[in-house]
């Protein structure tokens, strides 16, 4: 087992100038194969992005992995369950990716995955969620689901401030609500859900640009504004600033298109309370294109979008931040299949997808999702799609990146 990282280099880095991204030919980047499955599923990964990177540009472009450690193998190598090491490396190299990692049960840190978010402050969590024709999904028309939610990363319930039942500080906080003319039961536990005008506008901010730069429809600002105003009804408000000041070029408010102003191909950018939203997002999918939201909202979201287009296994993902951003997989390590190359590699290998169009590889990304989805198409697939089709071929995690690989040519 590596114990060090490997192929260290100095040279190849990602850079950024003037807030944008610089991406050498051949560029060294970070990775935590994870635990669990997560190294049958990184191989596997690997394996398909270095394929397609080698179709699409002919050994123009190229990465050299550096792996760093994080979670149990980490804490067997180190006694660290995140090591100083892996935060440098990632801090410098400023784009990794990462699979599955267990969460410590009674260690000091929450969870890891929580952890690097924080540590890297990477504000936006984004979930493209889309269907592959051929994947068994319990709607009709998954194929209408076609979005991308930004999920902010750093607020809400991620930064909640809880006070359990008859401590002094719940005790405190009963008592100042009441001097605020507040009466809250004398039997309650207290939660605190901060949402910044700071943290709001920088994920809406993402948002806009992705979907100026992607040439999207729409962007939804997804909130509970009608219950919760100076929280959920403030990150709606500053969405709109972040529209009307900074991208009034591109973009038109709903408002002004049902006033008689035409789209003309601007982004038009609206607003929906989060409960109608998953209800929209079931009978009329189509209709959304990218949503941003505060960070419980896009929880509950993203895994109900996921669903719909045929579950956790084959959904990528991402944590992005100002300079640093890790691609991950959704799914977690699920431990029961570590080391029996059976579990689907599609959530990481689609990782990979996302971290390619970051880095503005584009030909690259496109190649890999033709082929997967073409392998899909074919019924190749592992054990958890495999049992809900019929006449599909069930293949292992490692025959399913190969067949990907030999869809690229
Ligand atoms: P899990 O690892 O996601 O596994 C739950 C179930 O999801 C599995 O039993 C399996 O379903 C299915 N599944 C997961 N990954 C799959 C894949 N690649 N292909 C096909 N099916 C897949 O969730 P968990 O059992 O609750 O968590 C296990 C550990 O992972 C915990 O330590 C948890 O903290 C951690 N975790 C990490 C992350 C992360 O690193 N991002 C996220 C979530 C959880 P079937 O049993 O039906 O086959």
């Amino acid at each position: 087992m590596s114990t060090e990282i490997k192929n260290k280099t100095d040279a190849l880095k990602v850079t950024f100038k003037d807030g944008k991204i610089i991406v050498p030919n051949k560029v060294a980047i970070p990775f935590i194969e994870g635990d669990g499955t997560g190294p049958d599923i990184w191989k596997a990964t690997k394996k398909v992005l270095d394929a397609a990177l080698k179709t699409a540009y002919k050994g123009e472009k190229e990465i050299s992995w550096i792996e760093v450690l994080a979670g149990q193998k980490a804490f067997d190598i180190k006694q660290d369950w995140l090591p100083k090491d892996t935060l440098d490396t990632v801090r410098e190299y400023k784009v990794a990716i990462k699979g599955p990692l267990t969460t410590p049960v009674g260690g000091g840190i929450r969870s890891l995955n929580v952890a690097l978010r924080q540590i890297f402050d990477l504000y936006a969590c984004i979930r493209p969620i889309k269907y592959f024709d051929g994947v068994p999904a319990p709607v009709k028309n998954p194929e209408k689901v076609d979005l991308v939610i930004f999920r902010e990363n750093t607020e809400d319930v991620y930064s909640g401030i809880e006070f359990k039942r008859d401590s002094s500080e719940a005790k405190k906080l009963i008592e100042f609500l009441k001097s605020l003319g507040h009466n809250v039961r004398p039997d309650s536990g207290i939660g605190i859900k901060p949402i910044s005008e700071f943290g709001s506008k920088r994920l809406a901010r993402k948002a806009f640009e992705y979907a100026v730069k992607s040439k999207k429809s729409s962007v939804t600002l997804v909130h509970k504004g009608n219950i919760m105003k100076y929280t959920e009804g403030a990150f709606c408000e500053w969405g709109y600033e972040v529209a009307k000041s900074e991208f009034r070029n591109n973009i038109l408010t709903e408002e002004e298109v049902n006033k008689g102003s035409q789209p003309n191909g601007k982004i038009i950018v609206n607003d929906r309370i989060a409960d109608n939203m998953f209800q929209q997002l079931l009978s009329r999918p189509e209709q959304y294109s990218v949503i941003a939201t505060p960070n419980l909202n896009g929880d509950y979201l993203s895994d109900a979008c996921a669903a719909q287009v045929g579950g956790l296994g084959i959904a990528p993902g991402a944590n992005i931040g100002d300079e640093i951003a890790i691609f991950e997989a959704t799914h977690g390590t699920a431990p029961k299949y570590a080391n029996q190359d059976k579990v689907n590699p599609g959530s990481l290998i689609l990782s990979g997808v996302m971290m390619f169009d970051y880095l503005g590889w584009d030909k690259a990304s496109k190649l890999i999702l033709d082929a997967f989805a073409n392998t899909i198409k074919q019924k190749k697939v592992t054990y958890d799609l495999e049992r809900l089709m019929t006449d599909a071929t069930l293949v292992k995690t490692s025959e399913f990146a190969d067949i990907v690989i030999q869809s690229m040519i």
